[in-house]
């Protein structure tokens, strides 16, 4: 056991020494006295996040390049480390425990929401900062309910109480939040006539608006959101979608991470006694559930670019400011190496996916599979799809039988031969059909996943500012949380 530990130890420093020279420059102001207490803390939690989605979106930047390996900016922070994240209750964590380990210092039951193992309350990191007059805020790509948001703004002793999650954050005195699913925060009867997922008739949003806060709601208000100029001491709610936002290779009329992250930064900074900002790239975790690669890491990307928009504000308040960036537990057991291209790489079969596994599902191959059946559907009516979707040509016999066969399944809803067991081996309960694109783009560029769950496996920790000099060698994920708080708490 411990033989095992060490070796993967070993295997995660050596790939952080094996990077090539970084092509993306970073500057970062030279730190002061460490000992100094920080008046911001931004902490940038990548869900599903470790050290190989890191990696293999150092493998496709690089590839582009002509070069092995890339570098995301987060890579030239001084200070490192690697993050256990077992549960309290499983050695596989889920985000909820994980999220708890990070804002309240306590390990907890996977499902919990900021209670310990006994479902008692615990007491969160944005409310040291809000019990020191800090600012605080949270921005994510998920639904602000998801479990990693909802860990610094609610207690539930079960993740998917999203109802009674939204009316915890609701009346947490949060200052900025943005993100999606306005579902549970919308009233069935709004006057914007948005679907809603609220079982008890009061509009949240109206209750917050009553409370001070500026809100921006639904996709409609994106443009207003992104133009408007916050004000000291105003509140604002921004959600932007009935669900999650969409994954950033899709595009979608929503701001970016990058945006809010940006937006956040401009109305926080106003308190001078600083603040408590959460940023959660939320949707790499389930882009890795689903075995996508190139959705995984342009949704990587896009978090590298709200951690930039930290970097800038790091530079302009370095003695004040303490950055850092974690993931919550690895997803999908992802690895950079496959057995059937043996020791051979093959990134640029990645380049040309111009879509999600999830929006090639909902917007077009939900058509095809409503108007066809086992005796009528045909790989060749696909094929063009495929190419100029996720540029997947030039397809081998065994490449096309494979598909073939998983097409027939989703046509049929998915009733034929074989075990339950070896069918959810094969497609996780995804659409067999396009898990097999993913599974032969991964296939060809040398890119395996192991599961289509949660992985074991430590995350990497980066840190700039004071106080970072604490993220080095090997911690718990509860550790991050007392890393916060004692950069909070210590005086000069
Ligand atoms: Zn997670």
């Amino acid at each position: 056991m411990k033989k095992k530990i060490m070796f993967l130890l070993l295997v995660s420093m050596f790939s952080f020494s094996l990077f090539s020279e970084g092509t993306k420059e970073v500057t970062l102001s030279t730190e002061t006295n460490s000992t100094k207490s920080v008046k911001n803390v931004i902490l940038l939690v990548g869900d599903g996040m470790s050290v190989a989605q890191i990696a293999t979106t150092d493998a496709f930047i690089g590839a582009q390049k002509g070069q092995y390996l890339s570098k995301l900016n987060f890579e030239d922070f001084n200070h490192q480390g690697l993050t256990s994240t077992y549960a309290g209750d499983r050695l596989i964590t889920d985000s909820a425990a994980a999220g708890t380990a990070l804002a309240t210092g306590s390990k907890t039951y996977c499902g919990a929401i900021s209670v310990d193992m006994n479902k008692n309350e615990l007491k969160t990191i944005l409310e040291y900062a809000q019990d020191k007059n800090k600012s605080t805020g949270i921005v994510t790509s998920t639904r602000v309910t998801h479990a990693t948001p909802a860990v610094f703004l609610s207690k539930n002793i079960d993740r998917n109480a999203e109802n009674e999650i939204a009316m915890d954050e609701a009346y947490s005195g949060v200052d900025f939040l943005a993100g999606g699913g306005y579902r549970y925060f919308v009233s069935k009867d709004n006057e914007k006539g948005l679907a809603s997922k609220r079982t008890d008739g009061i509009d949240l949003i109206k209750e917050m608006e009553k409370a001070g806060y500026r809100s921006f709601i639904s996709e409609e208000e994106t443009i207003d959101f992104l133009n408007y100029k916050p004000k000291a001491g105003e509140k604002i709610v921004g959600l932007f979608s009935y669900s999650h936002l969409d994954y950033a290779i899709d595009d979608a009329n929503q701001p970016t991470l990058a945006q809010m992250t940006d937006k956040a930064l401009e109305s926080l900074s106003y308190d001078n006694d600083g603040f408590f900002l959460m940023v959660e790239g939320g949707r790499i975790d389930h882009a890795c559930h689903a075995n996508d690669a190139v959705t995984a890491i342009e949704d990587t990307l896009a978090f590298e670019d709200a951690v930039q928009v930290a970097i800038d504000f790091y530079n302009k308040n370095p003695n004040d400011t303490l950055v850092i960036v974690t993931g919550d537990h690895e997803t999908g057991g992802l690895t950079l190496g496959f057995a059937g291209t043996h020791y051979e790489s093959a990134y640029e079969q990645l380049q040309n996916q111009k879509i999600s596994y999830e929006k090639y599902g909902s917007q077009y191959f939900a058509d095809y599979k409503k108007s066809h059946s086992i005796s009528n559907c045909n790989l060749s009516d696909l094929e063009n799809d495929l190419n100029y979707y996720f540029g997947l040509n030039n397809l081998n016999d065994e490449e096309r039988t494979s598909l073939q066969n998983a097409l027939k399944r989703s046509v049929a809803g998915e009733v034929i031969t074989g075990t339950q067991e070896s069918d959810y081996l094969l497609y996780g309960g995804y659409e067999p059909f396009i898990m097999e694109i993913t599974h032969i783009l991964n296939k060809r560029a040398g890119v395996a996943f192991t599961s289509y769950s949660h992985t074991a496996v430590p995350v990497a920790t980066f840190a700039i500012g004071n106080g970072s000099e604490k993220v080095n060698g090997m911690f718990d994920n509860t550790d991050i949380f007392n890393f916060m708080l004692e950069a909070m708490d210590s005086t000069n």
